[in-house]
This record gives structure tokens, C-alpha cells and sequence, in this order.
């Protein structure tokens, strides 16, 4: 995870670094820290806590035109000033920032002690800049140590490099973790995404595993296995990337209230003048296969399971995997298989590994992704962005919503039904309507807050749903929480219901509403508190929060506002960090 910058030429150092790592921070907020050349020594700034710490203990000017900077999510090595990066060479000619696991780092680092280089912190990381200065000092050339690097290093490393000596030279190198370069005339930037970068240019180059380099103020050099590359440079849409909080207190909070717009953008990208525009060949694809495997992590894979539930409606047979266990576990189920593969970033490594065995399988992928030009987006067969914008606070909603209507709407498009454009517009009628109604959602916050438990009861979609309520909850609350079906309550759950553990039961489904109120009584008998979420039609007196009714397939995209703000307003209510939660990141980058 983390998220490293760089830059090289004409430009205010300082302020590209700091709001750079600003912009970044969603990714990893253990530590930050900076490094740039003056008169030929690196300097360094490292401290353990936030971006704003680093920046009130820097110079308020600082007189160089090269400099690297990172916010860790420590992977290796606790949280502290010295694990922070930049980390120096033993001999300091180097100065290094680091995205992502070397999986031989003890080795080397082994290695390294035994030719007399001194270590000064616990990450992996110092093993590669010392790794680097140890080639260097036998070949007295940078470009060829990181070629070097690359065969010797096992695992992820996206990383920024300054040398000494050479202060019109910004190296880098990307294996396995995100990293982009940013082109302008009279500078060149570097970042683990494209925020940063996005207010000072529009052109980039997504880099790609494998290949190294160096930027100059005016020019960008690539290699990859010891031989320069031609370049290829793509523009990015400044709209969705953009992080401003734009009056909200919380990214989370402007997130869920983002999400009609966001549906409403998806259904404009993919259907106008008054026809389906998704990719006939991805069509063609669905058509022909008889099975569709979706791997994912996380929110993506909660999302996977009602996506699933789509592809069943074009009676396709279904599975649905995470993605860390499908890697060592993988399933092959046919050659007549489509897989799909969810993920925000389109950098979850986890989901990264399990496309490479597919992809030398020559197996179809579709990866959806709101990341255009990520890793997983370049090495998919077929792929379909989200347009969710930017999304920062860690705990994801709007992609969620964006996934599941993205899904809707390609397997109604393989149906040629176009009632689901009426449905989704009513949709976003009634999610406005919860953002007017979210006082009540407060009331229900303040009543849990301090629970140590909760549970999530629902049958069909609102199982899936109430799982990633579930997951919504404990990573920004951290309050122990689960999401069960129903039926299973009585099949061991239901041992752990009494008066200190609140129920919160979502009743979408005429067919199954009345075995959800029998698991309310069961509950309700053994002591817990419960809040019924009902769709109008189903609605009994009492019931805490009613929503409007919508097609089944759809409610999974109604229920999960409340859900979102609920979790919003527990971790509030318990003046906890909403959009940075503790030991999380965005993107998951490390396996
Ligand atoms: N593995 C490195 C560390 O623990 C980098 C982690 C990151 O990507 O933030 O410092």
C-alpha cells in the first residue's frame, strides 16, 4: 500500500511533495517523510504520524528542483521514525521510498551485512537502496544496479530513488505496485496514482512491471531489461480525480452522498440514446460461456456475490471467490469460464496474482475497475470502469454502489431489458430521499455505539448486503460485528444473542418476510434489541427505518445507504478516525 511521490525540474518542491502526499495518504498513514538534493547531500524528513506532522517540521522553503516523499502502511517493522521513509544507503549516496513487500529481504540483507553495509531499520525496504549502492559501488552506473535489482528481488517494490551525485536524475522502478509518471514541459512527476499529479498535468505514462528509469527536468527515459523502451503517454480525466472535500466534514460522508450521481454517471456511460454501448465482444463472451467465476477482496468481493446473483438471472452457472484464497486454492471450472474480477484501485494485489495464473492460462477476464489505466485494467481481456471519481475515505461505499449498478446493467444489457434504466432512476429517488432521512440513521448510531457486538440478519440480497453492512461497521467502529443469514441463525449465532447485542434486520423480499420476522421473535426472546430496516410494503409498526420499494435485484443498492451511514455515525459518535481508520489502507498493494 503507501503511496510514494517524486518530482524533477521547474516547480515549488515543497508544496508537490506535501500535497502530494496529502493526496496520497488514503493509502497509508503510519508515517511520512520526504528526502531532496542540496549542493549534492540528501536531506532527509521522517517522522512517525501524519502528513501535516512531517509538514510542520520541514523547512518552510526549500531550494532544490529533485525530491522524493512517502506515507507508509508499515508492513515490516512497527511504526516509527527510523522504519519511515526515505531510508538512506549505509554509505548515503542513495535515498529511497518504498511501495510495496521484498520477499527476500532477509537474505539479502544477510548478504549485504557480511560485505560490512550497517542496517538501521526493521523494514525491507533499506535491504533495496542498500542493495542498490552495493551494485553501484562495483558498476558506477545507477541504471544498470536497478536493472540488477530487478533479477535479483522477489516481490513488489513500485520505488523512488534520488543519488547524490547525480541531482538531475530521478530514478525509479515499478515491479508488482502501482507507480505513474506525470509529463509537463518543464518538469516530470512521479505517484503511486494519478491524484497528486492530476492538477499540474493531464499527461501521463502508466508504467508497467518491470520497467525502470529516470526523469530529467524536460524528459523521461524507460527501460526495461537493459534496453530503452519507447514511451507511450495517455491523458486522464481531471474531473474524477480531484480530492476535495467540498464542504463535507469527511470523505465518507461526501461519498455516500455521492452515489446517485455516481449511479446516474454509470447509466450515462453505458446506455444513450436509448441503447445498451458495452463492448460486443464482451457480450459475445458472456453469451458463449456457461460459467462465471468472480475472485475479489473485500467490499469488491461483497459486491461479487450480488453480481453473481445477476449472472445467474442469465441462468449461467456462478462462483465467488476471494481472491487470497483462489491464488493458493485456485478453482478451474471449465474452459467455457468468464472470469470477473472487482476491484476499486485495479492495484489489489491479492487480485493482481490470481490474474497472472489466469492470464498465462490464456482464460477471458473482465476486470471492473473505477481505476482507469491500473494494473488490473491494462491486463484484462475485456474491462468496464466505474466513473465513481476519486474515492478516498478508506472505507469504501461509492464503489461498492458503483460495481453492483455497473453489473446491473451489463446483464439486463445481455437481456436487452431496458426497464432497468426506469429502475435505476427510481433508485436514485430513493436514495436521495435516505440522505434527508439520516437523522434517524444517527438515533439507531447512538443507540449501538456501545455495543461490543453487533449482528446483521437477512435472506437472498439482503444476506449480501448485510455482509458488507457488517464489514462497514467494524472497520471504521471497531465493533465486533457479523452479518448472518436468517435461517442459519438458529445453527449457532443465535448463542450469542442476548440483551447487550443489538440485531439490525433488513427485510427487502416479500418471499422471505415472514421467516425474517419469526428470526426477529427468536431474537427478540432471548433479550436483543433489535432495528427492523423494511422496505415500505413490508413494513410492520415499530420497524425502525423504512426505504422506498424497488425490484429485488436493486435493493441491495437502497439497504446499503443505511448501512453506510449507520457505520458513519457509530464511528462519529465514538469520535473515531471515519475516513482513516486504524491498521487499514486503500488499495490493498501487498499480498
Ligand atoms: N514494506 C515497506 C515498509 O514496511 C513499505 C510498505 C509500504 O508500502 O508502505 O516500510
Amino acid at each position: 500500500m503507501c503511496g510514494i511521490v517524486g518530482c524533477k525540474g521547474n516547480m515549488d518542491l515543497r508544496k508537490y511533495l506535501i500535497n502530494g502526499l496529502k493526496d496520497l495518504d488514503y493509502r497509508g498513514y503510519d508515517s511520512a517523510g520526504i528526502a531532496f538534493i542540496l549542493k549534492e547531500k540528501i536531506n532527509v524528513y521522517k517522522f512517525k504520524g501524519t502528513v501535516e506532522n512531517l509538514e510542520s517540521k520541514i523547512p518552510n522553503h526549500i531550494d532544490s528542483d529533485i525530491g522524493i516523499g512517502h506515507t507508509r502502511w508499515a508492513t515490516h517493522g512497527v511504526p516509527n521514525d527510523t522504519n519511515a521513509h526515505p531510508h538512506l544507503s549505509f554509505h548515503q549516496h542513495f535515498a529511497i521510498v518504498h511501495n510495496g513487500v521484498i520477499e527476500n529481504y532477509k537474505d539479502i540483507k544477510d548478504e549485504l551485512i557480511q560485505q560490512g553495509f550497517e542496517f538501521k531499520s526493521e523494514t525491507d525496504s533499506e535491504a533495496i537502496v542498500n542493495l542498490i549502492e552495493y551494485y553501484y559501488l562495483q558498476n558506477n552506473d545507477v541504471l544498470k544496479s536497478l536493472f540488477l535489482i530487478g533479477q535479483k528481488l522477489k516481490g513488489s517494490f513500485a520505488i523512488a530513488l534520488l543519488h547524490e551525485s547525480e541531482p538531475d536524475k530521478l530514478y525509479f522502478y515499478k515491479q508488482a505496485s502501482p507507480l505513474l509518471i506525470g509529463v509537463s514541459n518543464d518538469f516530470n512527476l512521479l505517484a503511486s496514482d494519478a491524484a497528486p499529479m492530476i492538477k499540474l498535468t493531464k499527461k501521463f505514462i502508466d508504467l508497467e512491471d518491470g520497467q525502470y528509469g529516470y526523469l530529467t527536468s524536460t524528459n523521461q527515459f524507460l527501460f526495461c531489461n537493459g534496453r530503452p523502451i519507447d514511451i507511450v503517454y495517455s491523458n486522464k480525466e481531471p474531473e474524477l480525480l480531484v480530492k476535495d472535500l467540498n464542504g463535507y466534514p469527511h470523505f465518507m460522508l461526501k461519498e455516500i452522498e455521492e452515489i446517485d450521481i455516481v449511479i446516474k454517471r454509470i447509466m450515462n456511460h453505458y446506455f444513450y440514446e436509448d441503447k445498451f454501448h458495452f463492448d460486443s465482444k464482451l457480450i459475445e463472451a458472456i453469451n458463449e460461456c456457461d460459467h462465471v467465476t468472480f475472485i475479489a477482496c473485500g467490499t469488491s468481493y461483497h459486491a461479487s456475490l450480488i453480481g453473481a446473483r445477476y449472472f445467474e438471472s442469465l441462468e449461467k452457472n456462478t462462483s465467488v471467490f476471494i481472491a487470497s484464497e483462489w491464488a493458493y486454492y485456485p478453482k478451474f471450472l471449465g474452459n467455457k469460464t468468464l472470469y470477473i474480477m472487482l476491484s476499486q484501485s485495479g492495484e489489489t494485489a491479492d487480485s493482481i496474482r490470481c490474474m497472472q495464473m489466469l492470464s498465462k492460462l490464456g482464460a477471458p477476464i473482465l476486470v471492473v475497475t473505477n481505476t482507469k489505466g491500473s494494473t488490473m485494467e491494462r491486463n484484462a481481456t475485456y474491462s468496464l470502469l466505474l466513473y465513481a471519481g476519486l474515492e478516498v475515505a478508506v472505507a469504501s461505499t461509492k464503489a461498492y454502489s458503483a460495481m453492483i449498478t455497473t453489473l446491473a446493467l451489463l446483464c439486463e444489457a445481455c437481456k436487452n431489458n431496458i426497464d432497468v434504466i426506469d429502475d435505476l432512476n427510481n433508485v436514485c429517488k430513493s436514495i436521495r430521499k435516505i440522505y434527508f432521512q439520516k437523522e434517524q440513521i444517527l438515533q439507531i448510531a447512538r443507540q449501538i455505539k456501545n455495543s461490543p457486538d453487533v449482528f446483521f440478519l437477512g435472506r437472498g440480497y439482503d444476506y449480501e448486503m448485510s455482509l458488507e453492512a457488517s464489514l462497514k461497521l467494524k472497520e471504521i467502529s471497531y465493533i465486533h460485528s457479523e452479518g448472518v443469514p436468517g435461517g442459519e441463525l438458529k445453527h449457532g449465532p443465535i448463542a450469542l444473542i442476548d440483551k447487550n447485542v443489538p440485531v439490525i434486520v433488513f427485510i427487502s423480499d416479500k418471499i422471505v418476510a415472514l421467516s425474517m420476522r419469526g428470526n426477529i421473535k427468536e431474537v427478540e426472546s432471548r433479550g436483543a434489541k433489535t432495528f427492523i430496516i423494511s422496505s415500505r410494503s413490508l413494513k410492520h409498526e415499530g420497524d425502525a427505518f423504512v426505504v422506498d420499494d424497488t425490484p429485488i435485484y436493486l435493493s441491495p443498492l437502497l439497504k446499503s445507504i443505511f448501512a453506510f451511514y449507520l457505520a458513519y455515525f457509530v464511528s462519529l459518535e465514538k469520535g473515531l478516525n471515519v475516513d482513516k481508520p486504524r491498521n487499514l489502507a486503500k488499495a490493498v498493494t501487498v499480498e
